[in-house]
């Protein structure tokens, strides 16, 4: 992943926020609490460069030697996240334009309009000049282009942002002919004759065309995405050996990360599970799995809270033991090391009262003293670093698809959200320690036992066509082409054949109202479907679509029409018998389990092997302590658990 040896371990650094004098304590701190790598100079671009092309770079230079002379590497950022106030008051149009056209001002952070052609060149420049300035140094490990992307600013639609959109929309369709027929402006009277007088999907009197918006949202992960892709290439002409990364927001709408995974190096994640909820775990797994799914290989945890983050309404600190069992969780879906925001907690801004790996009462607080045991947890596991994740259970994620069904206001309902319908597929797989990856539609899914595309409302004739092993398709899937057009003859439109049914109408259930099945209740959505040669598996029961069946097969591909609160009993895949709240990964042959619960459990281990937490010998029945962890190497090199 970089130089550093084995698992990384540290956080973002704002050594700008504190004087001269404090730096020497902080890094005799990381040095004793095991920090390898700290995230530096995320928002400097104000410090560094203080006025139009006059550089400051003697506190930057002074800060990356006493990293490297205390063993610390550097995740160095180019620094582009905030513009610097010279630059928005000389050109005001770098700032973003919101869809009702206000103009947002300076004063937050990400104050940038995406396609702006000023801030791409000023950015551009910097990272430039950082990249020349500290491509010999040897603190740098790796690059970090700007900061979580699309956090504020995912879209603009100021003037510039309109004419970048055009661009990307006249490369898409070539002419205004093919760009009226992929939008259906036929309808509503949209119909265009020139390119020229196409805009972004501003605020307007009524619903907007919905293909627009599927193209709004294509056009402004793109527009990101080139933006990075600038400083990118400047970085490859520097240091071409250095790896580049972004963090990203765990599953986030606005990016399409499978476009952005290919162009980083390393895969980079910030996740915030909130510990007010018992349940957080599970969803963060899921994220995690995305990471490591994004470039099939180990992907790193460049932010976390060591406990409370700041930007809830109300946010709980991490009671005792968790922010441990959190950083395991990362590393036991595949994470090579847990960073933090931040390293220092800070005095000021609107940051203050996040948590840090420091906390405001120093070395006193049982904050400390979970950095110093995190610490020594990770050295003792630095042989995990670099092993690999086997899943047989594929979950299908197409931005595409989500930005369609997603569309606001002209659905048959708009309770279907991606996130929950993955994570109702996800949940019940999790708890039985099965491994999942995360899957387009449109590659190659044979090396899959189980591939499930919760939903699949855009396809295409290539999407599913490579599954070998089970496939489940479920509601509201097939229904549209790229264009967002139903595909002739209705849903589930190229999944017809392969599923051998034919949907007859969509059912959607209002809130709280629930339909019976014989494979359990279902909420949300229903659909009146006709097999055509499949079988039938479940039917509902009762109401309108009495005796219409819910489930369906033909061979080894399963429809499932409706919302479950557990679909996952007709999956062919045998899981573990796992007590409530207890997490069991696998990484090679290390076995992680995760008792996530406030109660001991107990658990069979399936071989004997070595705790590398406690370096204990381990076998048969064993109890897990409350918010603990036993990370089994197992004896045998052939693994038992799936
Ligand atoms: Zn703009």
């Amino acid at each position: 992943m970089t130089r550093v040896r084995g698992l990384l371990f540290g956080g973002d650094y704002n050594p700008e926020q504190w004087p001269e004098e404090v730096w020497a304590e902080d890094v005799r701190l990381m040095a004793e609490a095991g920090v390898n790598m700290a995230t530096v100079a995320v928002f400097s671009w104000s410090r560094l460069e203080p006025r139009p092309g006059v550089y400051d770079w003697g506190w930057l230079d002074r800060v990356l030697d006493l990293l490297h002379e205390y063993g610390i590497a550097a995740d160095l950022a180019t620094a582009t996240a905030t513009p610097p106030p010279w630059l928005v008051r000389e050109h005001p149009e770098v700032m973003p334009v919101d869809a009702a056209g206000t103009r947002l001002e300076f004063g937050s952070r990400q104050g940038y309009c995406p396609s702006s052609p000023v801030f791409k060149q000023h950015a551009v420049r910097l990272a430039r000049a950082v990249a020349e300035r500290y491509k010999d140094h040897p603190a740098l490990a790796m690059w970090h282009i700007s900061n979580e992307y699309a956090d504020h600013t995912l879209e603009c639609f100021c003037p510039e942002s309109a004419r970048h959109f055009r661009s990307w929309l006249e490369k898409r369709y070539g002419s205004v002919d093919a760009l009226n027929q992929a939008w259906g402006t036929s309808c509503w009277g949209q119909h265009y004759t020139n390119l020229d007088q196409v805009e972004p999907p501003r605020k307007a009197p009524g619903p907007v065309n919905p293909s627009q918006l599927v193209d709004w949202r294509r056009f402004c992960s793109d527009a990101l995405l080139e933006l990075f892709g600038a400083e990118k290439s400047v970085l490859r002409e520097i240091t071409p050996d250095i790896p580049v990364t972004t963090n990203f927001m765990s599953i986030l709408h606005g990016l399409d990360y499978w476009k952005w995974a290919a162009e980083e190096d390393v895969v980079s994640d910030d996740a915030y599970p909130d510990p007010a909820d018992p349940e957080s775990h599970v969803a963060v797994a899921l994220s995690y799995d995305l990471m490591r799914s994004l470039k099939r290989k180990p992907w790193l945890l460049l932010e976390s809270a060591p406990s409370a983050v700041s930007w809830r309404e109300v946010n709980v600190p991490k009671p005792p033991g968790m922010m441990r069992l959190h950083s395991l969780q990362a590393l036991a879906h595949g994470s090579d090391g847990v960073m933090f925001f931040q390293w220092r907690q800070a005095h000021y801004g609107p940051e203050k009262f996040h948590s840090a790996m420091l906390p405001h009462g120093g070395t006193s607080t049982r904050g400390w003293q979970d950095t110093l045991r995190l610490g020594r947890d990770l050295r003792n596991l630095a042989e995990i670093a670099g092993t690999s994740t086997k899943a047989d259970v594929a979950l299908i994620l197409d931005w595409d698809s989500w930005w369609g069904l997603e569309a606001p206001e002209s659905m048959p309902s708009n309770r279907l959200r991606l996130k929950e319908l993955l994570l109702a597929w996800y949940a019940p797989l999790h708890a039985r320690g099965i491994n999942v990856d995360l899957a387009r539609p449109d590659e190659d899914l044979s090396g899959y036992r189980v591939v499930i595309a919760p939903n699949l409302y855009m396809c295409t004739a290539e999407s599913l066509r490579t599954v070998t092993g089970q496939l489940v398709v479920g509601p509201f899937s097939g229904v549209v082409d790229p264009n967002d057009h139903v595909h002739p003859g209705g849903a589930p439109g190229p999944l017809k054949t392969m599923l051998g049914i034919e949907v007859d109408e969509f059912w959607p259930l209002p809130d709280g109202v629930t339909q019976e099945t014989t494979a359990g209740i279902a909420h949300t959505w229903a659909e009146w479907i006709r097999p055509i040669d499949a079988e039938v598996v479940a039917t509902y029961q009762g109401g309108e679509l009495d005796g219409l069946p819910a489930i369906t097969r033909k061979g080894d591909a399963y429809y499932v029409s409706c919302l479950l609160d557990d679909p996952t009993a007709i999956l062919s895949i045998e899981g573990l018998d796992l007590p409530d709240g207890v997490e069991a990964t696998r990484r090679e042959n290390y076995l992680f389990l995760l008792n996530h619960a406030t109660t001991p459990k107990k658990v069979i281990l399936p071989t004997p092997g070595r705790d590398l937490l406690t370096q204990q010998d381990l076998e048969g029945e064993i109890e897990i302590a409350p918010r603990d962890a036993i990370v089994l190497k197992e004896s045998s090199d052939t693994p038992v658990y799936p």
